[in-house]
């Protein structure tokens, strides 16, 4: 059994259903259910005895202590944050709960779960810690990619608090002996991703005809990586990698935004032709917007073995064609019906 916090937002989803597919192990799914957490994207998996939920905040640490407990997973996944950038900038404390505190009273129930196992099961057990690659700060347009041993130097609120936690994770190997596992991610993409983030909110605004935004002149570069690599990273480094070792994962994809948003408009005209250019619209920038981030992921390919299944080209189209088969869940999200979808069926356990 292994326990994942935040498994019913955008990654978590996709982490669990891949895991149920490759796996017979058992997968505890502990989540506040916050506006990001959608439950009803594992709806197919009701009744699979493989995939337990709970409802509960990693904040509470009675809860989270009980449930190892309970179940005595051999590895914890943290997944659980607050994760969005504009969101951390109108209110950051939230941010700071979840990502910092929360992360503190993990590690702690953690700590105190994994010193009283068994010696072969301590030797075992791991903490792996998701963490992006915004706690790096902003690159000039010639440096090099990101290594993990670029410093940190996070410029949201957001960042702040992640580049927080990992301290926090970095600490507890180097304190207490924690075996911890951290990776930084560049920008994900791909199903069930909420309809906020830069990809989904184009492909679903270009259908509705609305504008699509573009902060400042669009030029801002971010690496990007389709879910499903992601999460095939996350599992070759629980497996592989080595205690107190943080990975970089990336699919050496830099594109600027605006590149991006006309690619969406390309691949959609393909499906249902409409000017989606045409609702291109320049806004304000964000206050204190990273202009670049770009990883260097040759540590995990060279060390672990990993490599991406996608490109960019192949992935973003699998994304569009996913959002226009899947256009019913889009209208639950944006309307909110997602969140009674959990009252009626979800029994409270
Ligand atoms: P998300 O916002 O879609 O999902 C977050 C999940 O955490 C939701 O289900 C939410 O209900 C849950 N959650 C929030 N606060 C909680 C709390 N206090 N207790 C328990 N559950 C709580 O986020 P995501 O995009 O799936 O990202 C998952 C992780 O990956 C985050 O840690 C994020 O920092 C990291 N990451 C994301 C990206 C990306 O591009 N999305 C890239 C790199 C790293």
């Amino acid at each position: 059994m292994i326990l994942i916090t935040g498994g019913a937002g955008f990654i978590g989803t996709n982490f669990i259903l891949d895991w149920v597919r490759q796996s017979d192990e058992g997968i505890l799914n502990l989540d506040k259910l916050t506006y990001a957490g959608n439950l009803q994207n594992l709806a197919s998996l009701a009744g699979n005895p493989q995939h337990i939920f709970t409802h509960g905040d990693i904040c509470d640490q009675e809860k989270v202590t009980a449930l190892l407990n309970r179940y005595r997973p051999r590895a914890i996944i943290h997944m659980a944050a607050e994760s969005h950038v504009d969101r951390s900038i109108h209110g950051p404390e939230d941010f700071v709960q979840t990502n910092i505190t929360g992360t503190f009273r993990l590690l702690e129930a953690a700590r105190h779960y994994w010193k009283d196992l068994t010696p072969p099961q301590k030797a075992h057990f791991r903490f792996l810690h998701v963490s992006t690659d915004e706690v790096f700060g902003s690159l000039d347009q010639q440096a090099p990619a990101f290594t993990e041993n670029h410093c940190l130097r996070p410029n949201s609120p957001y960042s702040a608090s992640k580049a927080a936690s990992d301290c926090l994770v970095r600490a507890y190997f180097h304190t207490y002996g924690l075996p911890v596992l951290t990776t930084h991610c560049s920008n994900n993409y791909g199903a069930y991703q909420f309809p906020e983030k830069l990809i989904p909110l184009m492909i679903t605004n270009a259908l509705a005809g609305k504008p699509l935004p573009i902060y400042g002149d669009g030029q801002q570069i971010r690496d990007w990586l389709y879910v499903n690599d992601h999460c095939s990273a996350i599992r070759r480094v629980l497996e592989q990698g080595q205690p107190g070792e943080t990975y970089n994962i990336g699919g050496w994809n830099e594109k600027p935004n605006l590149e991006i948003v006309h690619t969406i408009c390309d691949i959609l005209q393909t499906y249902r032709p409409a000017d989606y250019h045409a609702l291109i619209t320049f806004i304000t920038d964000r206050p204190g917007h990273d202009r670049r981030y770009a990883i260097d992921a040759r540590k995990i390919e060279r060390e672990l073995g990993w490599k991406p299944a996608e490109t960019f080209a192949t992935g973003i189209e699998k994304t569009v064609h996913w959002y226009l088969e899947n256009q019913d869940w889009v209208a639950n999200v944006q309307s909110g019906d997602y969140r009674k979808w959990v009252e009626i069926n979800y029994d409270g356990r």
